[in-house]
């Protein structure tokens, strides 16, 4: 079946994107590259290759099936997978026999952890995550001894390769107060743990939004997801980096660009009505055309009588309820559209441009979602 829209990913975005990265950071800390979620919806199997050519040797996923998918698309070449989120008890033994490191953060887990690793025969790799105020996943105080108890007594069979957190909202300084706190939790555990003669092999806490926000928090290695694909964690973060450098310019590129064409036009009459409902109705008469990308497609529900397109180097608003597999815009102020028009959703035709974000903010989501709610099945094509 043809697809009806494309996705292409650039590559000299991303290598734009992680040189800043690396200047930003400094050479002290690692950067893990977080392709959970389908790599932000750009395809793992697509992400995984370009990054590993841009340097990158250390992945983070959220599950197995994504560090699997990372092996994978990678082949035979040498680099360390992190599953930060689930490792369910049957991938256990997959994980340890081929070199994946992966969280533990219940007691469960490590005792699952130790069994594992005693029928591989071979060492599980693991991060341990300590709870520090977020209040999602997390090792709580109590449970710390626990911890050290197992790893004292299975040196054979655990490698203490990490002791990291995660911040509760670092993209806005409303939450300073609170990350603050969890930054001060942490070091206090990390101490703990030295007191019993426990020392991580790497220490790391920072996402994107910490990494650039507060130098600090970089410790042995961060954890970079939405910035290495060009977007910032908030549009504050991105307003105190330019104004700390002095600058106006956004540094990142967006690599995503996703584009369709237009199925049909016709032309509507006064009075009458778009689409499903009554939900928008004709004032005058006026030129519509149909795109076949839909809420089935990521383009959600909530862009209906709201998003915007580019056709024809213009801008161009949906208008009536967005469809399962298409939506109708207002082509009215556009000459000559015709079907087989390109109709850019997200990226540049002409003078304009739409990004995710633009598009986010009509629809009150945030780049991280309308980005991973791409479906897989929408074709990928990497362009320069
Ligand atoms: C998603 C995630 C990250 C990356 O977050 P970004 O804001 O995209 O950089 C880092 N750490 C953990 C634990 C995560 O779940």
């Amino acid at each position: 079946m043809l697809a009806t829209s494309k996705i292409t990913i650039s590559r000299k975005a991303l290598e734009s994107n992680y040189r800043f990265i690396r200047n930003q950071i400094g050479d002290d800390a690692n950067i893990s590259w977080v392709v959970k979620g389908n790599a932000y919806g750009h395809g793992i199997e697509m992400f995984a290759p370009l990054a590993v050519a841009c340097g990158a040797e250390h992945f983070s996923v959220f599950d197995a099936s994504e560090a699997y998918r990372v092996r994978k698309s990678l082949q035979d070449k040498e680099v360390q997978i992190m599953i930060m989120g689930m490792v369910e008890d049957q991938h256990l033994e997959w994980a340890i026999e081929n070199n994946i490191e992966f969280y533990v953060f219940e007691p469960e887990r490590l005792e699952a952890a130790v069994r594992a690793a005693r029928k591989v025969g071979k060492k599980a790799k693991v991060h341990v995550e300590v709870e520090t105020g977020m209040n999602r996943i997390g090792y709580e105080a109590h449970e710390l001894p626990h911890v050290a108890e197992l790893l004292l007594k299975h040196p054979d069979l655990l490698q203490f390769q990490g002791l990291c957190t995660h911040f509760a909202g670092a993209e806005s300084i409303a939450n300073y107060v609170r990350v603050t706190q969890q930054r001060k939790t942490y070091k206090r555990i990390l101490n703990w743990f030295a007191n019993q003669g426990l020392q991580p092999d790497i220490k790391h806490v920072a996402c994107s939004a910490a990494a650039i926000r507060y130098p600090p928090t970089r410790l042995d290695m961060v954890r970079i997801g939405i910035l290495q694909y060009g977007f910032w964690p908030s549009r504050e973060t991105l307003i105190e980096h330019n104004s700390k450098v002095n600058r106006q310019d956004n540094p990142l590129e967006r690599l995503i660009s996703w584009k369709s064409q237009v199925m049909d036009t016709k032309t509507v009459k006064t009075g009458e009505y778009v689409g499903y409902g009554t939900s928008y109705m004709a004032t005058k008469e006026m030129k519509v055309a149909t795109i076949p990308i839909g809420y089935g497609h990521g383009f959600t529900r909530s862009l209906s009588n709201a998003g915007r397109v580019l056709i024809r180097g213009k801008r161009v608003g949906v208008i009536g309820m967005v469809n399962m597999n298409a939506i109708t815009v207002d082509i009215s102020q556009v000459d000559h559209v015709e079907r087989g028009d390109e109709v850019v959703i997200i990226g540049n035709q002409g003078e304009l441009e739409l990004g995710v974000s633009a598009f986010g903010e009509f629809s009150q989501q945030v780049n991280y979602e309308l980005l991973t709610r791409l479906p897989m099945d929408i074709p990928r094509e990497i362009v320069d």
